[in-house]
């Protein structure tokens, strides 16, 4: 802690801007641990989809008892953190579409951002973290040292984001990808809780025509 402000790196901004493969970078050249907080709402989504419950609204009994004895726990590293949802490792099992896919909708649910709440909360203030995700310069640390708002063009976003599902054997045409980016970032933006926007703080780097290492480079440079 310095003057208040917590040793930590806080970055947002929307899907497929690069979040998660600079926060890591940086991460790795600073010595400190990476979380990627997207992955614990892709853990809830998890545990809904993998609980029988078909119908996904936050009134729905069977999901409120689902929320109400979620056991997810993190155990932060360098390369990333792993995720347990009731004492199992499901940290691979996060990545799928249909499972970024709910945590998209769930995420605006004021129930799930509560539950998630308390756990990112602690991981930031032991500090030593770049943290990646939608809200953590606004909400999660706002005594983060440094805050950075990522933007990329959107059509270079999804083909970011083409190139890594084709990358698992999955085609699709950019159109679809980029209709289903465009949807993830109204709704991120849109949410009355935590929504999608820069802090008053935050530097705005656009990523659209910068190289990983020439965003990571500026971020460290921005922190030192
Ligand atoms: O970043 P990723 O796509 O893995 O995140 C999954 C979903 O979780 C996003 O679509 C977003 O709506 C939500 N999210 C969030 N707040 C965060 C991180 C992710 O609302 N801090």
């Amino acid at each position: 802690m310095t003057g208040g402000r917590v040793d930590a790196i806080a970055i947002d901004g929307p899907a497929s801007s690069g979040k998660s493969t600079l926060a890591q970078e940086v991460a790795r050249r600073l010595g400190y641990v990476f979380l990627d907080t997207g992955a614990l709402y892709r853990a809830v989504a998890l545990a809904l989809l993998s609980s029988g419950v078909t119908r996904f609204s936050e009134e729905d009994p069977a999901v409120v008892r689902i929320l109400s004895a979620l056991d997810i726990s993190v155990t932060p590293g360098a390369s990333g953190a792993r995720i347990s949802l009731g004492g199992l490792d499901v940290t691979h099992h996060l990545r799928g579409e249909e499972v970024g896919a709910l945590a998209s909708r769930i995420s605006a649910w004021p129930s799930v951002r509560k539950a998630l709440f308390d756990l990112q909360r602690r991981l930031a203030l032991a500090g030593r973290i770049v943290m990646d995700g939608r809200d953590i310069g606004t909400v999660i640390l706002p005594e983060a040292r440094l805050k950075i708002f990522l933007v990329a063009d959107p059509e270079v976003r999804a083909r970011r984001r083409l190139k890594d599902l084709e990358s698992k054997g999955d085609r699709r045409p950019l159109e679809t990808v980029l209709a289903d980016i465009l949807d993830r970032d109204r709704r991120d933006r849109e949410r009355p809780l935590s929504p999608l926007v820069q802090a008053p703080d935050a530097l705005l780097l656009d990523t659209t025509r910068l190289s990983i290492d020439e965003a990571v480079t500026w971020i460290i440079d921005h922190y030192r």
